[in-house]
């Protein structure tokens, strides 16, 4: 197992399926130019490969499946099934929901238990303005399919001054309404925000929507696991919700998650450009690879920061 001097290791893999993504959201992309996929991307069977390597090599235990958006990609259907029988103790999706309802049964069949939907707003005009595209009813349809199926959703929402900050309170109601667990991310400045002065400008932090929260519902800080991204609160009688503090309560002492790009990139840490091509490793035979892969996290485990201060990397190319 590869600890750093901080005591932590790598636990939770994130896999980009894809960097393709349909939406073009205005805190991921700048100016609404759709990115081009990366030239080369890895197939579903060599992510897979990658997979098991890392549950080896690395001790991983969670996975979670996003890009990009994963849904968009056909490999999404081979992928999903296969991961699902690797011996992890927890599988999950992160989607923009835009195509939920077309894959519902790839999703039933597979038997995935968990998904996080992101959706930043709840009028549908705003939601053009943020998304860039798609269509608010067929993403409120897709998370109705993945309740009914018996999913456990979260929804992550971003909270952006000058965008939907008087969506805060609608998305919380809506979301404990039909016991979803809603997650505020703080906007990170990453990729085009990184050197943007709207970054500070739309930046809303953990105390101000706590205040914004307070003037219509009770609540109390709850436990949050030990490597938990979010700070979570419970609303009595009603459910919880929680905040993804990058800014206001870094995470980063105990962070326990790898990432790897759909063109075979691994980053030890999201604010860290670092990475590390693994293609070469992943057409080795499984015990070379498994002796090379441990070179390379040892590489991106010393990536890691103490604190998040953001970087130039687009969250849809190394997997958000
Ligand atoms: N397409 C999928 C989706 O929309 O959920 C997965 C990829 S997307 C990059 C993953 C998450 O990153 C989304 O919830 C999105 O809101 C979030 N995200 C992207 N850029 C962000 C930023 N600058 N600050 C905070 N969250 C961001």
């Amino acid at each position: 197992m590869i600890v750093d001097q901080h005591g932590r290791r790598f636990r939770n893999l994130r896999v980009s399926l894809t960097a393709a993504c349909n939406y073009a959201c205005t805190y991921c992309v700048a100016d609404g130019k759709r990115l081009q996929p990366a030239s080369r991307e890895l197939s579903a069977e060599a992510l897979v490969k990658a997979v098991r390597l890392m549950i080896r090599a690395a001790g991983i235990e969670k996975l979670r499946i996003t890009g990009g958006e994963p849904l968009l990609s056909s490999k999404f259907d081979d992928f999903l099934p296969a991961v699902m029988v690797l011996p992890l103790s927890d599988v999950a999706v992160t989607t923009n929901g835009q195509f939920l309802v077309r894959r519902q049964e790839v999703i039933r069949k597979a038997g995935l238990k968990r998904i996080n939907i992101s959706l930043d707003t709840l009028d549908p005009g705003r939601f053009r303005l943020i998304a860039r595209s798609g269509d608010l009813d067929t993403v409120l349809a897709g998370i109705d399919a993945m309740i009914d199926m018996g999913l456990k959703v979260k929804i992550n929402m971003v909270p952006m001054r000058t965008a939907n900050a008087d969506q805060i309170l609608p998305m919380l109601e809506f979301c404990l309404d039909r016991g979803i667990e809603l997650r505020y991310i703080e906007l990170m400045n990453m990729g085009h925000l990184k050197y943007n002065a709207a970054y500070q400008r739309d930046f809303i932090g953990m105390d101000e929507l706590l205040t914004t929260i307070g003037t219509r519902f009770t609540f109390a800080r709850t436990d949050a696991p030990y490597d938990s991204t979010s700070v979570r609160f419970n609303v009595p009688g009603y459910g919880n919700f929680g905040i993804i503090a990058n800014e206001s309560e870094p995470f980063c002492s105990s962070c326990t998650r790898l990432r790897l790009s759909s063109n075979g990139l691994l980053y030890g840490c999201l604010s860290n450009s670092n990475h590390h091509d693994i293609n070469a490793l992943l057409e080795a035979p499984e015990h070379e690879a498994l002796v090379r892969l441990q070179g390379v996290l040892e590489k991106a485990i010393a990536d890691k920061q103490t604190a998040f201060t953001g970087e130039v990397t687009v969250m849809k190319f190394i997997g958000g």
